[in-house]
């Protein structure tokens, strides 16, 4: 497929149309979406099993046209979408080794895709962000995925205003962008209590009790298909509360859910528990 920025949308649409003429099954063009629990920054330089996870994922994905990534580490109010030619490279952490401040990600953005992808939606109103860039959500794990730099990749905030249901909703409409050969990526971590973290357990595949049965709840209703329970997830009980102690790190699955068509099976990997109170746990839709 060729770079999305080098193609208007109505003439990829057609492309498509006639590939998919060609072989007989539209369904077989639509993108899957990821969930990716990204975790410690220093994934992106180490080499770990979950990068590994991250890369034999990639390695089975169709080839993407470019990337609309949903990040933990951008929120804002109202919604936004990065819009620039050359989105930076964001160190957005503090107190790690200077080799990983060094990383640089130079994918390229997608104007066009932010502006259309902008224009699609009608629940608000989306902002073009021409000073963002590629925060640690996103490029710590999309330089795994896609190595050599050449999937323009933008982002769409987080509104920090705006409620459960809310971020569901609004990701239900990006679902066009699935048969436009988008990969649709949710970065966060269903499991994320860095205030109870055991950092002598930092590499350790470690749960409290609680964690633990958080994860597994959240698991249950990802692979039963049960997202009104997850959209509740403040009336969960103890365990999500423990999990889900600020909502910005557990709202990219949300937006991953809600583009989950009726008969897509859910693949789970990096299921992983670390450090007590975080989980790696990755999903794959369709
Ligand atoms: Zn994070």
């Amino acid at each position: 497929m060729l770079p999305f920025a080098a193609i208007p949308f109505t003439g990829m649409t057609t492309k498509l149309n006639t590939l998919n003429k060609i072989a007989g099954n539209a369904s077989s063009q639509k993108m899957p979406v990821l969930f990716v629990g990204h975790g410690n920054p220093m994934n992106a330089i180490q080499e770990n099993e979950f990068v590994q996870g991250f890369r034999a994922m990639a390695q089975r994905l169709p080839q993407p046209s470019a990337i609309l990534c949903i990040s933990a580490h951008w929120e804002t109010k109202g919604t936004w979408i990065t819009a620039m030619e050359k989105p930076k490279t964001i160190h957005d952490f503090g107190g790690f080794p200077k080799e990983l401040y060094e990383v640089q990600y130079p994918a390229p953005g997608s104007p066009l895709l932010a502006k259309q992808t902008s224009e699609m939606i009608r629940k608000t109103t989306v902002g073009l962000d021409e000073k963002w860039g590629l925060d640690h959500g996103a490029w710590s794990v999309i330089k795994h995925l896609y190595p050599q730099a050449d999937v323009p990749v933008v982002e769409m905030s987080l509104d920090y205003g705006q409620g459960a249901a809310y971020h569901y909703d609004l990701a239900k409409e990006l679902n066009a962008l699935r048969s436009k050969g988008v990969l649709i990526i949710g970065s966060g971590n269903i499991v994320h209590n860095l205030r109870m973290v055991e950092w002598s357990k930092m590499y350790e595949h470690y749960a409290f009790d609680w964690a633990q049965e958080a994860n597994e709840k959240m698991k249950h209703y990802v692979l039963n298909h049960d997202h009104s329970s997850l959209i509740n997830y403040s009336a969960q009980g103890k365990s999500f509360q423990l999990a889900i102690p600020s909502p910005e790190h557990y709202l990219p699955l949300l937006y991953t859910l809600a583009l989950q068509d009726k008969n897509e099976t859910v693949e789970l990997f990096n299921d992983k528990p670390l450090a007590g109170s975080l989980s790696m746990t990755s999903f794959r839709i369709g």
